[in-house]
């Protein structure tokens, strides 16, 4: 096979044939049912096709790309890392950009959180979550303490301890019946606040609290187990319970973290502060992976003196220098610009683009939270169709099961926004 890495870039037509014959997407089958778009380059929030086409990008790479493609700063921090280290273990071994990126981390989460475990991944993160979890209940001298309790409708990844306490609805859930540990699930948040839901979680925390170690959800919008938002004082009343049963209370923010609902992280909305906090997707800025699991101080010390005598995880990239490097740029440049703006602007610009939809037939809602826009439809999209309607206008989403959505990165001109906007319009009227 010519690699198009060392001999140029292959015509799109071989680039897709091979593609066809040797190359899994996700959640695909092998070949796919149709064919890819080629990318040839991606600049500011655009992406080039071969054919010279140019698509504003509605998804910032599965909400990561925050501040765009090739932004100086990052382009420059990851050169700039390379003439240090690309790599090195570390295990024993330290270096500047780990470090830095945990004390931003610790620095801009809420106070309590002061200790920083680097993954590879979302969906690790989430597992050494759960492992932190686990070790501090049996720290604590409650080994059979081994479950999570979760909300329906939420989504932490795709490794195995995270899928169990995704939705057991949304499709994942079936394939692996019989090997998935078996969560307790509590209903899905109501979109409005409802005291009748604090009294539900309660009780269903009451019934098992002899078996469960923690709590784990996204907190304020669940991301692509459907798109929703909740009241954020739920999230107060799952603080209490966990207090009231000494349950670890674990906040996944891979999504909702560096402010894309508004605030820099979900929790400020509620007012409260997890044990565990999960951050990924656009920690990095959307250039290399890289996630982190942050705790507080009485879940680091209660792992650390359980008796396997530390936090049982360690992978081989973990705290990979140039990911961190350029984390810490991301975070950086965040902090340096009006993020909060950029946002609000996303979402006013979203609103205005979106409100047509409201009148169109099949569509069941729209709504609008920080930087992210969503159209429910009353039915499956025609992803295919929809996706044409929205390249048609110049612009890139990928809908999934009943929804066309939007997280543009923050960086996205308001005339673009707008172009997004009306993209998802003509998605949700041909899908
Ligand atoms: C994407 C996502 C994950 C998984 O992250 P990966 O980096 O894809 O493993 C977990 N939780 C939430 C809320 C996510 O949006």
């Amino acid at each position: 096979m010519t690699s198009p890495v060392t001999s140029g870039p292959v015509p799109a037509a071989s680039l897709r044939e091979l593609d066809r014959a040797h190359v899994w997407h996700p959640y695909g089958p092998m070949p796919g049912r149709s064919d890819p778009l080629v990318v040839r380059s991606a600049q500011g929030v655009r992406l080039t096709l071969d054919d010279g086409r140019e698509l504003v990008d509605g998804m910032s790479s599965w909400w990561a790309s925050v501040h765009g493609y090739r932004h100086p700063a990052l382009d420059d921090a990851v050169v700039r890392a390379t003439g240090s280290m690309s790599h090195v273990m570390f295990g024993g071994l330290t270096h500047d950009p780990g470090v830095a990126i945990a004390e931003r981390l610790v620095a801009i989460t809420p106070e309590p959180l002061q200790h920083v475990f680097l993954a590879d991944s979302g969906s690790v993160s989430i597992e050494v979550a759960i492992k932190m979890c686990l070790q501090y209940q049996r720290a604590r001298g409650r080994p059979d303490r081994t479950r999570m309790m979760t909300w329906r409708g939420g989504y932490h990844g795709d490794t195995f301890a995270a899928m169990s306490v995704c939705d057991p609805e949304g499709g994942m859930h079936a394939a692996w019946s019989g090997f998935l540990p078996r969560q307790v699930f509590a209903d899905r948040p109501p979109s409005m606040f409802d005291p009748a839901y604090d009294e539900h979680l309660r009780s269903v925390a009451e019934a098992h609290a002899g078996e469960l170690a923690g709590i784990v959800v996204e907190p304020v919008v669940q991301g692509a187990g459907g798109m929703r938002f909740h009241d954020p004082r739920h999230l107060r009343t799952l603080r209490e319970i966990a207090d009231a049963h000494d349950l670890v209370l674990v906040f996944d923010e891979i999504a909702t973290g560096f402010g894309r609902t508004g605030t820099l992280f979900a929790a400020e909305q509620a007012g409260v502060s997890p044990d565990v906090m999960c951050v990924g997707k656009a920690l990095t800025g959307g250039y290399l992976t890289m996630a982190a699991a942050l705790c507080t101080s009485a879940v680091a010390t209660a792992v650390s003196e359980g008796e396997a005598g530390g936090l049982m995880h360690g992978p081989t990239f973990m705290a990979n220098p140039l990911a961190a490097t350029v984390a810490a740029a991301s975070v950086d440049e965040l902090l340096r610009r009006d993020w909060a703006g950029e946002v609000a602007g996303l979402g006013a610009g979203l609103r205005e683009a979106l409100a047509p939809a409201r009148g169109l037939p099949g569509v069941r809602d729209v709504r609008v939270l920080g930087g992210i826009g969503v159209v429910q439809l009353d039915h499956p999209v025609d992803v295919p169709a929809a996706q044409a309607a929205a390249e048609g206008v110049g612009v890139w989403l990928r809908p999934f099961r009943d929804l066309v959505y939007a997280m543009p990165p923050y960086v996205t001109p308001a005339d673009d926004v707008l172009r997004i906007g009306e993209a998802m319009v003509a998605a949700a009227g041909a899908g």
